[in-house]
Protein backbone atom coordinates (compact mmCIF):
# COMPACT_ATOMS: atom_id res chain seq x y z
CA UNK A 1 0.00 0.00 0.00
CA UNK A 2 1.44 3.41 -1.05
CA UNK A 3 0.76 5.91 1.11
CA UNK A 4 1.62 9.86 -0.38
CA UNK A 5 -0.64 11.90 1.35
CA UNK A 6 -1.41 12.18 5.11
CA UNK A 7 -4.38 14.10 6.38
CA UNK A 8 -3.28 15.08 10.46
CA UNK A 9 -6.52 16.03 12.17
CA UNK A 10 -5.50 18.25 15.42
CA UNK A 11 -2.94 20.98 15.25
CA UNK A 12 -1.94 20.97 18.94
CA UNK A 13 1.02 19.90 20.66
CA UNK A 14 0.93 16.54 18.87
CA UNK A 15 -0.54 17.33 15.95
CA UNK A 16 2.00 19.97 14.78
CA UNK A 17 4.91 17.72 15.42
CA UNK A 18 3.11 14.83 13.49
CA UNK A 19 2.87 17.08 10.56
CA UNK A 20 6.03 18.39 11.02
CA UNK A 21 7.89 15.11 10.90
CA UNK A 22 6.03 13.68 8.18
CA UNK A 23 6.66 16.79 5.74
CA UNK A 24 10.84 16.36 6.50
CA UNK A 25 9.82 12.76 5.84
CA UNK A 26 8.72 13.40 2.28
CA UNK A 27 4.73 12.90 2.84
CA UNK A 28 2.61 15.41 1.34
CA UNK A 29 0.58 16.85 4.75
CA UNK A 30 -2.94 18.23 5.08
CA UNK A 31 -3.04 19.41 8.52
CA UNK A 32 -6.93 20.25 10.60
CA UNK A 33 -8.55 21.75 12.92
CA UNK A 34 -11.85 23.92 14.11
CA UNK A 35 -9.71 26.38 15.18
CA UNK A 36 -8.20 28.60 12.36
CA UNK A 37 -6.17 30.72 15.41
CA UNK A 38 -5.56 27.13 16.35
CA UNK A 39 -4.11 26.13 12.86
CA UNK A 40 -2.02 29.40 12.46
CA UNK A 41 -0.29 28.70 15.56
CA UNK A 42 0.98 25.80 14.44
CA UNK A 43 2.14 26.93 11.25
CA UNK A 44 4.03 29.43 12.98
CA UNK A 45 5.98 26.88 15.28
CA UNK A 46 6.54 24.52 12.95
CA UNK A 47 8.55 27.13 11.18
CA UNK A 48 10.08 27.91 14.24
CA UNK A 49 11.16 24.53 14.69
CA UNK A 50 11.82 23.31 11.28
CA UNK A 51 14.90 26.80 11.33
CA UNK A 52 16.07 25.61 14.21
CA UNK A 53 16.82 22.68 12.86
CA UNK A 54 18.71 23.79 10.07
CA UNK A 55 20.90 26.46 12.47
CA UNK A 56 21.49 23.01 13.94
CA UNK A 57 22.51 21.48 10.61
CA UNK A 58 20.15 18.45 10.77
CA UNK A 59 18.40 19.85 7.19
CA UNK A 60 19.18 22.67 4.87
CA UNK A 61 17.41 25.65 4.19
CA UNK A 62 15.84 23.90 1.24
CA UNK A 63 14.78 20.83 2.80
CA UNK A 64 13.15 23.38 5.03
CA UNK A 65 11.53 25.14 2.30
CA UNK A 66 10.49 22.04 0.69
CA UNK A 67 9.11 20.61 4.15
CA UNK A 68 6.86 23.61 4.74
CA UNK A 69 5.51 23.66 0.84
CA UNK A 70 4.03 19.87 1.39
CA UNK A 71 2.07 21.45 4.32
CA UNK A 72 -1.54 22.49 3.63
CA UNK A 73 -4.18 23.34 6.38
CA UNK A 74 -7.65 23.03 6.68
CA UNK A 75 -10.72 23.41 9.02
CA UNK A 76 -12.78 21.55 7.03
CA UNK A 77 -12.22 17.58 7.34
CA UNK A 78 -13.73 16.92 4.09
CA UNK A 79 -10.68 18.21 2.66
CA UNK A 80 -8.55 15.40 3.75
CA UNK A 81 -10.66 13.25 1.35
CA UNK A 82 -8.07 12.49 -1.14
CA UNK A 83 -5.37 11.25 1.44
CA UNK A 84 -4.28 7.41 1.66
CA UNK A 85 -3.64 7.48 5.69
CA UNK A 86 -5.48 9.50 8.49
CA UNK A 87 -3.43 10.39 11.49
CA UNK A 88 -6.11 11.96 14.50
CA UNK A 89 -4.43 14.14 16.79
CA UNK A 90 -7.68 15.84 18.43
CA UNK A 91 -8.51 16.50 21.83
CA UNK A 92 -8.13 13.37 24.14
CA UNK A 93 -12.05 12.89 24.48
CA UNK A 94 -13.51 9.71 22.88
CA UNK A 95 -16.65 12.08 21.91
CA UNK A 96 -14.71 13.87 20.08
CA UNK A 97 -12.39 11.45 18.01
CA UNK A 98 -15.32 9.37 17.12
CA UNK A 99 -17.41 12.61 16.10
CA UNK A 100 -14.33 13.18 13.84
CA UNK A 101 -14.30 9.82 12.13
CA UNK A 102 -18.24 10.09 11.66
CA UNK A 103 -17.80 12.95 9.92
CA UNK A 104 -14.80 12.21 7.83
CA UNK A 105 -15.84 8.41 6.76
CA UNK A 106 -18.33 9.56 3.75
CA UNK A 107 -15.53 11.79 2.32
CA UNK A 108 -12.62 8.83 2.40
CA UNK A 109 -11.30 6.34 -0.46
CA UNK A 110 -12.07 2.71 0.81
CA UNK A 111 -8.44 2.17 0.79
CA UNK A 112 -7.85 4.82 3.23
CA UNK A 113 -6.31 4.03 6.40
CA UNK A 114 -7.70 5.45 10.02
CA UNK A 115 -5.33 5.74 13.08
CA UNK A 116 -5.58 7.32 16.30
CA UNK A 117 -2.76 9.24 18.23
CA UNK A 118 -4.73 8.62 21.49
CA UNK A 119 -2.33 7.70 24.48
CA UNK A 120 -5.30 5.33 26.27
CA UNK A 121 -8.44 4.94 24.24
CA UNK A 122 -9.77 2.07 22.97
CA UNK A 123 -8.45 1.37 19.65
CA UNK A 124 -10.62 -1.66 18.99
CA UNK A 125 -14.26 0.53 19.82
CA UNK A 126 -13.02 3.51 17.90
CA UNK A 127 -12.88 1.24 14.73
CA UNK A 128 -16.21 -0.77 15.44
CA UNK A 129 -18.05 2.87 15.40
CA UNK A 130 -16.59 2.84 11.95
CA UNK A 131 -16.81 1.40 7.64
CA UNK A 132 -13.44 0.14 7.80
CA UNK A 133 -12.20 -1.76 11.67
CA UNK A 134 -9.50 -3.80 9.82
CA UNK A 135 -8.27 -0.63 7.94
CA UNK A 136 -8.26 0.89 11.59
CA UNK A 137 -5.21 1.07 14.13
CA UNK A 138 -3.35 3.20 16.96
CA UNK A 139 -0.42 5.31 15.65
CA UNK A 140 0.88 6.92 19.22
CA UNK A 141 4.03 9.22 18.99
CA UNK A 142 5.75 10.41 21.64
CA UNK A 143 5.89 14.09 22.65
CA UNK A 144 8.15 15.71 21.34
CA UNK A 145 7.29 14.59 18.26
CA UNK A 146 10.72 15.50 15.99
CA UNK A 147 13.25 14.75 18.88
CA UNK A 148 11.21 11.17 20.48
CA UNK A 149 12.06 8.21 18.54
CA UNK A 150 9.44 5.86 19.28
CA UNK A 151 5.76 4.98 17.62
CA UNK A 152 3.39 2.88 19.41
CA UNK A 153 1.81 0.85 16.65
CA UNK A 154 -1.25 -0.65 18.44
CA UNK A 155 -3.50 -3.43 16.42
CA UNK A 156 -7.28 -3.29 17.49
CA UNK A 157 -8.97 -6.70 17.23
CA UNK A 158 -10.24 -6.42 13.51
CA UNK A 159 -6.76 -4.59 11.97
CA UNK A 160 -5.51 -6.53 8.91
CA UNK A 161 -1.92 -7.04 8.54
CA UNK A 162 -1.64 -5.05 5.49
CA UNK A 163 -2.66 -1.62 7.47
CA UNK A 164 0.04 -2.90 9.69
CA UNK A 165 2.94 -3.14 8.02
CA UNK A 166 1.85 -0.03 6.31
CA UNK A 167 1.84 2.31 9.05
CA UNK A 168 5.34 0.09 10.04
CA UNK A 169 6.58 1.55 6.46
CA UNK A 170 5.56 5.42 7.59
CA UNK A 171 7.41 4.92 10.70
CA UNK A 172 10.86 3.32 9.43
CA UNK A 173 10.17 6.22 6.82
CA UNK A 174 10.32 8.67 9.44
CA UNK A 175 13.23 7.40 11.02
CA UNK A 176 11.81 6.05 14.06
CA UNK A 177 11.26 2.67 15.73
CA UNK A 178 8.14 1.06 16.28
CA UNK A 179 7.21 -0.78 19.36
CA UNK A 180 3.68 -3.38 18.64
CA UNK A 181 1.47 -3.12 21.45
CA UNK A 182 -1.75 -4.65 21.87
CA UNK A 183 -5.15 -2.94 22.41
CA UNK A 184 -5.36 -2.94 26.29
CA UNK A 185 -6.03 0.57 28.11
CA UNK A 186 -2.81 3.15 27.76
CA UNK A 187 -1.22 0.59 25.61
CA UNK A 188 2.98 0.03 26.97
CA UNK A 189 4.75 3.41 27.70
CA UNK A 190 1.75 5.24 29.08
CA UNK A 191 0.35 2.01 31.42
CA UNK A 192 4.16 1.91 33.18
CA UNK A 193 4.35 6.01 33.14
CA UNK A 194 1.46 7.30 33.63
CA UNK A 195 0.88 5.22 37.66
CA UNK A 196 4.41 6.51 38.24
CA UNK A 197 3.42 10.03 37.86
CA UNK A 198 0.36 9.26 39.50
CA UNK A 199 2.73 8.48 42.56
CA UNK A 200 4.27 11.17 42.14
CA UNK A 201 1.25 13.31 42.75
CA UNK A 202 0.40 11.07 45.90
CA UNK A 203 3.77 11.74 47.18
CA UNK A 204 2.98 15.18 46.88
CA UNK A 205 -0.20 14.99 47.97
CA UNK A 206 0.30 12.98 51.37
CA UNK A 207 3.63 15.38 52.00
CA UNK A 208 6.27 12.85 51.96
CA UNK A 209 7.97 15.61 49.96
CA UNK A 210 7.61 18.63 47.78
CA UNK A 211 7.60 19.25 44.44
CA UNK A 212 11.31 20.28 43.90
CA UNK A 213 12.30 17.30 46.41
CA UNK A 214 10.36 14.87 44.14
CA UNK A 215 11.42 15.82 40.99
CA UNK A 216 15.40 15.74 41.61
CA UNK A 217 15.05 12.77 43.80
CA UNK A 218 13.56 11.00 40.09
CA UNK A 219 15.88 12.72 37.93
CA UNK A 220 19.13 12.53 40.33
CA UNK A 221 18.15 9.15 42.30
CA UNK A 222 16.92 7.45 38.72
CA UNK A 223 18.91 8.89 36.24
CA UNK A 224 15.12 10.28 34.88
CA UNK A 225 15.99 13.31 32.35
CA UNK A 226 13.19 14.98 33.99
CA UNK A 227 11.03 15.10 37.18
CA UNK A 228 7.44 13.15 36.99
CA UNK A 229 5.80 16.48 37.95
CA UNK A 230 7.88 18.29 35.17
CA UNK A 231 7.33 15.68 32.97
CA UNK A 232 3.24 15.76 33.96
CA UNK A 233 3.38 19.37 33.31
CA UNK A 234 5.07 18.70 30.09
CA UNK A 235 2.17 16.56 28.89
CA UNK A 236 -0.58 18.30 30.27
CA UNK A 237 -2.38 17.61 33.17
CA UNK A 238 -5.51 16.98 31.63
CA UNK A 239 -4.11 14.52 29.54
CA UNK A 240 -2.63 12.83 32.62
CA UNK A 241 -5.76 12.57 34.36
CA UNK A 242 -8.16 11.52 31.32
CA UNK A 243 -5.10 8.37 30.88
CA UNK A 244 -5.70 7.72 34.57
CA UNK A 245 -9.36 7.38 34.13
CA UNK A 246 -8.84 5.14 31.42
CA UNK A 247 -6.69 3.12 33.22
CA UNK A 248 -8.75 2.59 36.66
CA UNK A 249 -11.75 1.80 34.42
CA UNK A 250 -10.29 -0.19 31.88
CA UNK A 251 -8.31 -2.75 34.12
CA UNK A 252 -10.96 -2.12 37.05
CA UNK A 253 -8.04 -1.87 39.58
CA UNK A 254 -8.65 0.26 42.57
CA UNK A 255 -4.30 1.04 41.98
CA UNK A 256 -5.06 3.04 38.97
CA UNK A 257 -7.33 5.50 41.16
CA UNK A 258 -6.16 8.74 39.89
CA UNK A 259 -4.70 11.44 42.84
CA UNK A 260 -7.11 13.66 44.26
CA UNK A 261 -4.57 16.81 43.96
CA UNK A 262 -4.20 16.10 40.33
CA UNK A 263 -7.72 16.57 39.65
CA UNK A 264 -7.85 19.65 41.53
CA UNK A 265 -5.07 21.11 39.58
CA UNK A 266 -7.02 19.91 36.51
CA UNK A 267 -10.27 21.29 38.07
CA UNK A 268 -8.06 25.08 38.30
CA UNK A 269 -7.21 25.00 34.72
CA UNK A 270 -4.03 24.52 36.14
CA UNK A 271 -2.66 21.84 33.08
CA UNK A 272 0.32 22.43 33.49
CA UNK A 273 2.77 24.28 30.70
CA UNK A 274 -0.06 24.69 28.21
CA UNK A 275 -1.82 27.12 30.65
CA UNK A 276 1.76 28.23 31.92
CA UNK A 277 0.66 26.83 35.33
CA UNK A 278 0.80 23.42 36.87
CA UNK A 279 3.30 21.91 39.24
CA UNK A 280 5.37 24.75 38.49
CA UNK A 281 4.34 28.17 37.47
CA UNK A 282 5.75 29.43 34.13
CA UNK A 283 4.94 33.15 33.67
CA UNK A 284 8.34 34.31 34.87
CA UNK A 285 12.02 33.79 33.95
CA UNK A 286 12.41 30.46 35.36
CA UNK A 287 9.34 27.70 36.75
CA UNK A 288 8.83 28.23 40.41
CA UNK A 289 7.02 25.01 42.15
CA UNK A 290 3.33 25.81 43.20
CA UNK A 291 3.85 23.50 45.96
P1 LIG B 1 -3.80 19.61 22.47
O1 LIG B 1 -4.82 20.04 23.44
O2 LIG B 1 -2.47 20.32 22.43
O3 LIG B 1 -4.38 19.66 20.96
C1 LIG B 1 -5.61 19.15 20.59
C2 LIG B 1 -6.05 19.87 19.33
O4 LIG B 1 -7.22 19.23 18.81
C3 LIG B 1 -6.43 21.36 19.55
O5 LIG B 1 -5.70 22.17 18.64
C4 LIG B 1 -7.93 21.38 19.28
O6 LIG B 1 -8.37 22.62 18.71
C5 LIG B 1 -8.06 20.23 18.30
N1 LIG B 1 -9.42 19.72 18.16
C6 LIG B 1 -10.37 19.54 19.12
N2 LIG B 1 -11.51 19.06 18.57
C7 LIG B 1 -11.28 18.94 17.25
C8 LIG B 1 -12.08 18.52 16.15
N3 LIG B 1 -13.33 18.14 16.32
N4 LIG B 1 -11.52 18.54 14.92
C9 LIG B 1 -10.25 18.94 14.72
N5 LIG B 1 -9.44 19.35 15.73
C10 LIG B 1 -9.95 19.35 16.98
O7 LIG B 1 -3.60 18.04 22.73
P2 LIG B 1 -2.33 17.12 22.37
O8 LIG B 1 -1.43 17.05 23.55
O9 LIG B 1 -1.79 17.52 21.04
O10 LIG B 1 -3.03 15.69 22.27
C11 LIG B 1 -3.69 15.26 21.10
C12 LIG B 1 -3.79 13.74 21.13
O11 LIG B 1 -2.47 13.19 21.20
C13 LIG B 1 -4.57 13.18 22.30
O12 LIG B 1 -5.28 12.04 21.86
C14 LIG B 1 -3.47 12.79 23.28
O13 LIG B 1 -3.86 11.75 24.15
C15 LIG B 1 -2.41 12.31 22.31
N6 LIG B 1 -1.04 12.31 22.84
C16 LIG B 1 -0.60 13.34 23.63
C17 LIG B 1 0.71 13.32 24.11
C18 LIG B 1 1.23 14.44 24.96
O14 LIG B 1 2.32 14.29 25.55
N7 LIG B 1 0.56 15.57 25.05
C19 LIG B 1 1.58 12.27 23.77
C20 LIG B 1 1.10 11.26 22.93
C21 LIG B 1 -0.21 11.29 22.47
Amino acid sequence: MDIQKIGVVGAGQMGNGIAHVLAVAGYDVVLNDISQDGLDKAIALIDKNLNRQVSREKISQADKDASMARISTTLKLSELGDCDLIIEAATEQENVKAAIFAELLPHLKPTTILTSNTSSISITRLASRTDRPEKFMGFHFMNPVPVMKLVELIRGIATDAETYDACLAVVERLGKTAASAEDFPAFIVNRILMPMINEAVYTLYEGVGNVESIDSSLRLGANHPMGPLELADFIGLDTCLAIMNVLHDGLADTKYRPCPLLTKYVEAGWLGRKTQRGFYDYRGETPVPTR
